[in-house]
């Protein structure tokens, strides 16, 4: 079986501010480095409002559809920016997810990479937060527990940064794992290993500034795959951030393409001892273009020769 691409035009129509990391240049060097992959290529459908307030308020909602600009930006916050073609795109990230929990179930594909901006492991229940408008990957899981009737979900997080938002969307939630591991100190400032959560599924993996792929992959050896063949998920989400690259220009950690490889190649090999080989993965972060491509490109071959 083949690995799905989703993605869709509308995303290069959420502009950022000049200066922004977060900015249409990261999904086109994305796509450059896909470009000649063999991948099935589906465009991300729009979600309904009813897929974004199974976790966010209706009032969230309400307020980024009030809060889009007829022209230029608004801001809402230091780095989150709407421009006119926002709307569209967040909610196409959603829909990107949710599509591609929707094939993987249906054994349409073997797994699925999802190519959207904006990200979404920032955003919280009413607060878009970090470049992040809805919370796309914590969204997919819900959506594989309501719409598919799993029980059982994993969400693994690798992006440098602390997936406060999908650790707040699904902290009640005792079907979903949520792990996330991510470089500490750093901005948001959440993700201690106390933050379990009410039903001991939030794991959180703090990694020191400078972390190589040889220390990472002790910690997930160690701290994160005997968590996730303790659950036993029934689906593997991730939420593929390549911040953590040496060459990123928003933190220390000094992982290498090999590493985002090595990463994803032992979580498929997770999936077909657990769960079917269903792995459903979303762009998150990554701000040096070379460095995003190449390391997007690892992950998406990895995908690609998943058992
Ligand atoms: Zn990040």
């Amino acid at each position: 079986m083949t690995t799905a691409l989703i993605t869709h035009d509308a995303f290069d129509g959420h502009v950022t501010p000049d200066g922004m990391p977060e900015r249409v240049a990261r999904l086109e060097a994305v796509r450059a480095a896909l470009e000649d992959l063999d991948l099935l290529r589906v465009e991300a459908p729009l979600a309904t409002d009813d897929d974004v307030t199974t976790l966010h308020t209706e009032g969230h909602v309400a307020r980024i559809r009030a809060s889009v600009p007829q022209s230029g930006f608004a801001a809402l916050d230091s780095e989150t920016f709407l421009a006119p073609g926002s709307e569209e795109a967040a909610f196409r990230a959603v829909g990107g997810a949710l599509k591609a929990v929707d094939m993987v179930m249906a054994k349409e594909v073997k797994n699925a990479f999802v190519a959207a901006r904006p990200p979404g492991h920032h955003a919280e229940q009413a607060t878009p937060m970090g470049f992040c408008i809805f919370g796309n990957v914590a969204l997919a899981a819900r959506h594989a527990m309501d719409a598919h009737g799993l029980d059982r979900v994993a969400v693994v997080d690798f992006d440098v940064h602390h997936g406060n938002g999908t650790q707040a969307l699904l902290w009640d939630e005792p079907r979903a794992l949520v792990v996330t591991s991510h470089q500490m100190p750093l901005w948001p400032g959440t993700g201690y290993p106390d933050e379990r959560g009410p039903h001991d599924t939030i794991v959180n993996v703090p990694l020191a500034p400078g972390t190589d792929g040889g220390a990472m992959r002790a910690a997930y050896t160690q701290q994160v795959f005997p968590r996730l063949r303790a659950f036993r998920p029934e689906l593997i989400l991730i939420s593929a951030g390549f911040d953590a690259h040496a060459a990123d220009p928003l933190a220390q950690l000094r992982w290498v393409e090999g590493d985002f490889a090595w990463v994803t190649r032992e979580l498929c090999a997770l999936a077909a001892e657990l769960c079917d080989s269903r792995v459903v993965s979303c762009l998150e972060g990554g701000y040096d273009l070379d460095a995003l491509g190449a390391s997007a490109r690892a992950h998406v071959l990895e995908l690609m020769e998943a058992p």
